[in-house]
């Protein structure tokens, strides 16, 4: 039973979702990510934890400088040249000035884009509720909200390879509409694996896609690309920090500070979640932690998971006597898109709970859920999707470590309105409770056991 004195207010947690927000954008290595290195760290010396600590990770940084993109054609009776608004992939190629026919990608006839600049349309992957509810080994929805509603993901089908298609087929350059994006938004931060990609790139809005193709109808486009960027290696870091507990097998917690933009949900909410874990613990006596307890603000998520893989290299051995993972992403508001902007429906978003499939845990998590109330929650296994949990987290599973990762994934997740709106309050002290009640739930277990207990 977490005490109920120690647990922070609603206002607090809040209050560092602002500060870390207001820091502006916090892409690996950025100036407002350096300082959430710092932020993070400060907090862990004032809530008195041992061993705080930043260790260095090396990654990719990219940064764009400037980019555009005009088109040129046949419009309804006269020749069209329009300038559109658009972002540049992360890490995809910096050209001077790419001039080239635009021409659409069809998975049919790929090598009609050789040469070319491909224009390559991406709908966001939309699942039922009852379908993902259908990958869950339980759910929690008492007000039967899963029933005939849709969840829009963050990702396409493609997920994190959307240049692969026409890069095979040889394209020059890459232009990606966003279709059927809610709200027309072209800031799209994906792909994030900082994996360099040999042609450049750039996403516009659905709308300004809808409009290529009718240039295209009357007649052949072609364009012109230009984006200015830096790629180089940077050295970022893990913040850490740890509590002594009842014995030294280790509870980790974490999220990571790192974002596409300036990121409310994505993740400063994850930073506030954990250092609300960290404060908590360090509030109650060395006996009532049922374990050497490890807190972790990782960098890197958006340069391909950097951060919490160095971790794990570096602490094979704490690994081994780790007894659970426990990763906190995303308290964020579910959102339709209305006149033209975002309006949060009032619900959560759903929220997914990957547990590794150990009866007690699983147990423990459905318990959690039920007692905080937190309704709209899928206990999934870390398997749901593939062989890696989709989050940050995610290679603790791999590693062979017992995890459970909450995580939500509302659609608008790697996109400039992440504002702190997104963010849903009436979550943070519940999901904080939960997430004490299931590190409780480790007290008595060791790290052997919990391995052992994995169901085939
Ligand atoms: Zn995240």
């Amino acid at each position: 039973m977490p005490h109920d004195d120690l647990i922070p207010p609603e206002q607090r947690i809040y209050g560092w979702i602002q500060q870390v927000f207001s820091q502006g954008v916090r892409r690996p290595g950025y100036p407002a990510d350096r300082w959430a290195e710092q932020f993070c760290l400060e907090r862990f010396h004032d809530f008195g934890l041992e061993n705080v600590r930043l260790e260095p990770v090396e990654l990719p940084y990219w940064e764009p400088r400037r980019w555009s993109l005009t088109v040129w054609g046949n419009g309804p009776g006269a020749v069209q040249m329009l300038d559109l608004a658009c972002f540049p992939l992360p890490h995809s190629a910096p050209t001077p000035g790419l001039e080239a026919r635009l021409v659409p990608f069809d998975a049919q006839a790929p090598e009609r884009v050789k040469g070319s600049i491909a224009l390559y349309e991406l709908p966001l992957f939309r699942s039922r509720h009852a379908m993902l509810a259908g990958l869950a080994t339980s759910w929690y929805d008492p007000d039967a909200t899963f029933a005939d509603s849709t969840q829009v993901l963050p990702f396409g089908r493609e997920m994190q390879a959307v240049m692969e298609p026409a890069m095979a087929a040889g394209a020059a350059a890459f232009v990606g509409a966003l279709t059927d994006y809610p709200s027309d938004s072209r800031d799209y931060y994906v792909p994030y694996d900082a994996v360099a990609r040999p042609i450049p790139g750039v996403w516009i809005s659905g709308s300004d896609g809808a409009r290529l193709r009718q240039m295209l109808a009357a007649g052949p486009v072609h364009a012109r690309l230009t984006v200015e960027s830096v790629r180089e290696t940077v050295s970022t870091h893990n913040v850490v920090g740890e509590l002594p507990g009842g014995d030294d097998e280790v509870v980790i917690i974490g999220s990571h500070h790192d974002a596409p933009w300036s990121s409310a949900v994505e993740d400063a909410s994850g930073i506030a979640m954990v250092l609300a874990q960290a404060e908590y613990w360090s509030r109650v006596s060395h006996q009532d932690r049922p374990h050497r307890l490890i807190f972790l603000l990782n960098s890197g998520h958006m340069a391909g998971g950097a951060g919490a893989r160095a971790f794990i290299e570096a602490h094979q051995t704490e690994l081994a006597r780790t007894v659970l993972e426990v990763h906190l992403e995303h308290t964020a508001n579910e959102c339709v898109e209305e006149d033209g902007g975002l309006k949060p429906t009032g619900h959560p978003e759903a929220r997914w709970w990957f547990t590794s499939r150990i009866p007690h845990l699983e147990a423990a998590v459905r318990a959690a859920i039920e007692e905080e109330d937190l309704r709209r929650s899928l206990v999934l296994p870390p398997t749901a999707f593939g062989p890696r949990p989709t989050t940050d987290g995610g290679d603790f599973h791999l590693a062979g470590v017992p995890i459970v990762n909450f995580l939500t994934a509302p659609f608008y997740l790697f996109d400039s309105q992440d504002t702190l709106d997104k963010i849903h309050r009436p979550s943070l002290v519940p999901v904080t409770r939960a997430a004490v009640r299931i590190i409780e739930s480790t007290a008595g277990h060791t790290a052997a056991a919990m391995r052992a207990a994995v169901a085939s």
